[in-house]
């Protein structure tokens, strides 16, 4: 057990939250600062961007025990629903029983807050952090960046004030201090299908709906009140673009010769269309993490990806089980702990960064590609005849707890696999044949 000290946790998201609970299990006083209203007390229809929870994040829920109180509020999606212009295949996420979780991100939040104050947490909502003394750990609060501000020491800090965090913005003034930061030339943009009159959903709500067109896709995820938030992603500018989709007549056309079969599900298409915003989506990644056993960087702050792995946050719940690894092997030692937790975590956020990445890379450019579908109809076949030697890559990041950076090198040693294997002869017409079954084997020697 370790000596109780005076936490303070900058951000109450959803790493912020979850940290809290973690911090007071180990006894800790734990403060809690946002700079928004509390999100329990807004207006709220039900619906947000939905996140998808895997593993990671339910193994990081359930070694709180609070795993089963979020299950209650998450729709288990064990397939993907690819709709084709013509056409609607399914394509199993796993192995039997093996599924990822839809959960609105409002409900998520609102119930870790209540769950974090339930484990005495206490919050402070609408305290911005403009600024923190590294040395003494000590924030600077106040409503405007020049006004007054109070100042409130702790005995350390932890930044989990998301891809834009104050608390690193101060750790970035520091000499030998790395950041990067990359846009993508993609944005996103939200819709949404209303329910049945009856309260049923439109669409498989087990099923994660993906639209995939080359350079831009649409995805749907079920909500517990019979809706589905769609999140349409999509060049900035070019042919296919939100520059190109400036009219309510060219929306529908749009969506009525690419995306045909949302006609009928998303009444307020446009409406929706032009009533939301068009965010922007970042890579941000920055080393060290710590400074001193003072303050830490977790979740987001540290690590901002692109969500086309569906591992932010689950990545972010991740850092937290394992500096919590760290705190019981190292008590009271909080310099070591800081430093362990850095050195463990960094090498796996780069490797995450760099998957999601990929895979933005893939369905923008590749699904089209003959030799991609080929490739991933050998793996899939093969994978399912010898389960063994053969975890595809989606597995290993999705369904495993095994570091992310093992999930890379052997995507990228199965990857070299496969350049040999679509070499061969006449591969589209035996793909199938126990000739390149037999070659897989052998290479895999
Ligand atoms: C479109 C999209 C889809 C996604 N889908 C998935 C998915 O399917 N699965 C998944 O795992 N991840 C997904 N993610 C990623 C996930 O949303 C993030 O990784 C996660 O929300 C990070 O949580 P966080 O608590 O670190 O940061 P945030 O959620 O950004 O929270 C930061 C908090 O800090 C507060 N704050 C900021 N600055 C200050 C300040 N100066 N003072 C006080 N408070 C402050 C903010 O108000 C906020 O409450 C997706 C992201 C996007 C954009």
């Amino acid at each position: 057990m370790q000596t109780p000290i005076k936490i303070a946790v900058v951000g109450s998201g959803l790493v912020g939250s979850l940290l809290a609970i973690y911090l007071r299990k180990a006894g800790h006083t734990v403060h809690v600062y946002d700079r928004s209203p509390d999100i329990r007390k807004i207006q709220f229809s039900g619906r947000s961007i939905n996140l998808a929870m895997s593993n990671r994040g339910w193994k990081a829920l359930d070694a709180v025990e609070i795993g089963d109180e979020i299950r209650k509020i998450a729709i288990p999606m064990e397939k993907r629903a690819i709709h084709l212009v013509d056409k609607l295949n399914f394509q199993n996420y796993g192995q039997e029983g093996e599924t990822i979780d839809s959960i609105s991100r409002g409900i998520l939040n609102r119930k870790m807050i209540d769950l974090a104050e339930a484990a005495g947490a206490e919050f402070f909502f609408e305290h911005k952090i403009w600024d923190v003394s590294l040395e003494s750990a000590t924030l600077h609060i106040g409503e405007t960046e020049r006004g007054a501000w109070e100042d409130k020491k702790y005995d350390m800090v932890f930044g989990a004030d998301g891809a834009f965090s104050r608390i690193r913005h101060r750790m970035q003034r520091q000499s030998m201090f790395d950041y990067s930061q990359e846009f993508l030339p993609i944005g996103y943009k939200e819709l949404n299908i209303p329910a049945n009159p009856d309260g049923t959903h439109k669409l498989d709500k087990n099923s994660f709906h993906i639209w995939p067109r080359g350079e831009y896709m649409l995805i749907a995820l079920a909500n517990l009140d019979g809706t589905f938030t769609c999140t349409l992603f999509m060049p900035f500018e070019g042919e296919n673009s939100f520059d190109s989709l400036k009219t309510i007549a060219s929306v529908e056309a749009f969506f009525e010769k690419n995306l045909p079969d949302t006609i009928d599900v998303i009444p307020k298409l446009a409406e929706d269309f032009f009533k939301n915003p068009t965010s922007t989506l970042v890579t941000m990644k920055c080393y060290p993490w710590t400074y001193e056993d003072k303050v830490a960087l977790i979740g987001d702050a540290s690590h901002a990806i692109v969500p086309f792995y569906g591992q932010g946050m689950n990545s972010g719940f991740e850092d937290i089980f394992i500096l919590n690894e760290m705190i019981e092997k190292y008590d009271d030692d909080w310099k070591t702990i800081f430093s362990e937790y850095q050195r463990s975590r960094k090498p796996n956020a780069d490797a995450i960064a760099e998957l999601s990445y990929r895979n933005f890379l893939e369905m923008s450019s590749k699904t089209a590609d003959e030799n991609f579908l080929l490739q991933k109809k050998i793996e899939k076949l093969f994978s399912d005849k010898h389960p063994d030697k053969w975890i595809p890559l989606y597995s290993r990041v999705t369904f495993s707890d095994r570091p992310y950076t093992e999930a890379l090198a052997i995507g990228d040693y199965q990857n070299s696999i496969m350049d040999e294997v679509l070499k061969m002869e006449n591969i589209a017409k035996i793909w199938d044949s126990p000739t390149v079954e037999n070659k897989i084997l052998e290479l895999l020697k």
